[in-house]
């Protein structure tokens, strides 16, 4: 048979020679001609285009709707279309949850691929209900909160989420958001050619309609250090933020917050922008003191609803108890700016949590619905794989969380599905692939994984980030995925991680784990006037674990449909003293936990160059992500596999039609003779499951249509 043409082949599995140059030269040539997707058997690879190509329109959702998956070019809509059938039992399997993971570098393409789907789920549930209009909303909300631009990705996101679309009877009931460690540091700190979050700049564009009184006090985005490295791309580009300020405000108000909401939102964000600009001196007595010239501090406490003394006071001191006597200590310069950025990082991480809390009760299902009736499709988008010149404690646990992905593709592509042709008895060839399970070890093994180690140095009164090193070292001198670095006198190490090696800077690190705050600063902001302040610092932690925040609609019924373990996240245990670090691990096993119990689909995000430009393939760059992602093996194991794989009984159940007998059983016999009669070939029957491949069941699925 002759080869096809290059960049012909839909779905590289069905290519005959395969090698890493013809994968590469494949998706080459399809991004060419701007075929942005491509499968590999029921995985999705998408390459970002960086323009518009116009293929998400109204022609595009109506072609990806109850489609075959061979009918239509490979597309992102035809992701939502088969996960939203497999939700409904279409297609081999019976009815279940979905989980979608998309994964990719930062800049892949990853949010824009969570939206596109969601968007062709609310076409494909379509009822036209307030709520699909409110989940539509729900993305460009997060992003103004939690999105920023940084060097790799002018709208990056700098927190992981996981959206879960609760459906009944095929119909869209509720929606629920867990994120995943917002990198607060941004707020107070911002790299070269890096930005503070987008609600920063929205802020300043929109500001006559946000504070027309002009209680917020703003001047020139310049003067706010803060805003350091944004201000000269606010003011180059007012019209288009001003434009994103309005898109905000109409998503807030189409999700549900009320002008209160908004206005104490954005309070809060001003709040923010003047406590920045709080500078200390040393007085008299080498303490320090609020050198206050502009009155920031006099702004950022009115704003925020508290006394500015007590303000100044709390960033400048520390009150303990001693013996039952109050003991004051007084900061450094250093300390006290410490402080006050620890007072702003706490603000904003609990705005943000607010914010999703708020979103999950506008979002939770309306009506009582018994849970084993309840289905959902998860979609995970979390940050990609990072490596910068200095990278930090948020860069470990970003990249613990694209290990975790990693091992969860690889267990359910390479791992299981392997296994069960073993246990099946199938002649099969087996495939290898890079575990990187030792790696997930490193990190979380009890007692001596990193993170434990983290939290016993963090604990530890006189532990320090060179003493964490010291311990990382001889704990892990023989581990072949860890480096020691030859400097001794500064807290460095590596780690071989399945996508490359990182280079990681320790310093802050027990810090950064503890996200510790004076006790007398949150005494402070719980005595606050405003009512959003208010509300996220007395926050009660509930039995469950959950953040119990007040608000219109009553949280009982947000769990009442779930019976399922809460995920928690970024901004829960906040009061049971958890480290930053424990949270992470137990929100990660969390999630795994669920999306174990659902169907994976992997959407494989691509970044075509580092430049952020259309029409431009780098191929080593390409390369390197297609290798470690191991998608040559991803590929094999595709074409030889088996992607559909049902048990005797739902087989003859689906299928006994064929053979015009209601009264089959389903044992093996009846499903050879189904097969038999469907006049396929290589397909394979085991021990209890028949062993098909997706073409197989759209084969089967015409045969029934056409009866
Ligand atoms: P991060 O990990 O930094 O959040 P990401 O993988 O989520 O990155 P996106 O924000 O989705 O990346 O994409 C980056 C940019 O690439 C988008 O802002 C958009 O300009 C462009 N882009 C991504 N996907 C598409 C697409 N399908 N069509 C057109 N442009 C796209
Ligand atoms: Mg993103």
């Amino acid at each position: 048979m002759d080869r096809p043409a290059l960049g012909a082949v839909e779905d590289l599995a069905e290519l005959a020679n395969l090698d890493e140059e013809i994968l590469l030269a494949e998706i080459k040539e399809r991004y060419s001609r701007n075929k942005i997707y491509t499968y590999v058997g029921d995985i999705l690879i998408a390459v970002n285009p960086f323009k518009d190509i116009g293929i998400y329109g109204k022609d595009e959702s109506q072609r990806y709707r109850m489609s075959k998956k061979t009918a239509q070019p490979p597309h992102i809509f035809a992701v939502s279309d088969a996960a939203y059938q497999a939700l409904l039992g279409h297609g081999g399997r019976p009815p279940g949850n979905q989980c979608i993971l998309i994964s990719g570098e930062s800049g892949a393409g990853k949010t824009e691929s969570t939206k596109l789907i969601i968007k062709q789920l609310v076409e494909l549930c379509k009822g036209n209900t307030q709520l699909e209009r409110q989940i539509l909303q729900v993305n460009p909300l997060l992003e103004a909160f939690g999105n920023a631009q940084t060097v790799m990705n002018d709208n990056s996101s700098r927190f992981g989420k996981y959206i879960q679309l609760r459906f009944h009877s095929g119909q869209l009931i509720g929606g629920k958001i867990s994120e995943y460690l917002l990198e607060k540091s941004r707020v107070v700190r911002q790299n070269e050619g890096e930005e503070n979050f987008h609600i920063f700049s929205y802020l300043f564009a929109g500001v006559q309609q946000a504070d027309p009184e002009g209680r917020f006090a703003l001047q020139d985005p310049s003067q706010y250090r803060y805003m350091c490295h944004g201000a000269r791309r606010l003011k180059n580009n007012l019209p288009v933020l001003h434009e994103c300020f309005e898109e905000l405000v109409n998503a807030m108000d189409m999700v549900g917050f009320t002008d209160d909401d908004q206005q104490d939102l954005f309070t809060v964000i001003a709040a923010i922008l003047h406590l920045g600009n709080v500078v200390f001196e040393l007085d008299d007595y080498d303490a320090a003191m609020v050198t206050d010239p502009n009155g920031a501090v006099k702004i950022a406490a009115k704003l925020l609803g508290v006394d500015s003394e007590e303000v100044a006071s709390c960033l400048t001191s520390l009150v303990t108890v001693t013996r039952g006597e109050y003991v004051k200590r007084a900061y450094s310069v250093h300390q006290a700016q410490d402080a006050r950025d620890a007072m702003t990082k706490a603000v904003y991480g609990r705005l943000f949590g607010w914010i999703v809390n708020k979103i999950n009760q506008l979002l939770a299902p309306e009506i009582d619905v018994d849970p084993h009736l309840m289905t959902e499709i998860g979609i995970l988008d979390i940050f990609g794989f990072e490596h910068f010149e200095k990278n930090s404690f948020e860069q470990a646990c970003i990249n613990l969380a694209n290990e975790q992905l990693q091992f969860f593709f690889n267990q359910h592509i390479f791992k299981m599905e392997q296994e069960e042709y073993m246990k099946e008895g199938i002649d099969w060839t087996e495939i290898k692939f890079v575990d990187n399970k030792p790696l997930l070890d490193l990190f979380l093994t009890k007692p001596i994984g990193m993170l434990a180690l983290l939290d016993e140095e963090s604990l530890f009164p006189k532990g320090t980030d060179q003493s964490y090193v010291d311990k990382l070292n001889s704990s892990f001198r023989k581990n072949q995925y860890f480096t020691k670095s030859p400097q001794t006198t500064t807290a460095i190490f590596c780690i071989s991680h399945y996508a490359g090696k990182v280079t990681y800077q320790a310093e802050g690190w027990l810090e950064k784990n503890r996200d510790t705050m004076p006790a007398g600063i949150i005494e402070v902001l719980q005595s606050s006037t405003n009512a959003l302040v208010k509300t996220v610092f007395r926050a009660q932690i509930t039995r469950t674990g959950s953040l119990a925040l007040q608000g219109r609609r009553s949280t009982g019924r947000v769990s009442k449909g779930s019976r399922q373990r809460p995920i928690p996240s970024a901004s829960d245990g906040a009061k049971r003293k958890l480290t930053v670090g424990a949270q992470f691990k137990t929100s990660l096993s969390v999630l795994m936990e669920r999306m174990t119990a659902a169907t994976p689909i992997f959407v494989r995000c691509l970044k075509p160059n580092h430049l952020k430009t259309a029409d431009n393939f780098d191929e080593k760059y390409i390369q390197s992500q297609l290798l470690y992602t191991g998608m040559l093996e991803t590929t094999k194991i595709r074409r030889e596999g088996y992607a559909v794989r049902p048990t005797f009984e739902d087989f003859v159940s689906k299928y006994k039609i064929l053979m015009c007998r209601l009264d089959l059983k389903g044992s093996r016999d009846n499903c050879v003779k189904i097969l038999q009669a469907s006049k396929m070939t290589r397909w394979h029957i085991g021990k209890s499951k028949v062993f098909l491949k997706y073409h197989h069941v759209e084969q089967l699925t015409d045969i029934l249509d056409n009866l």
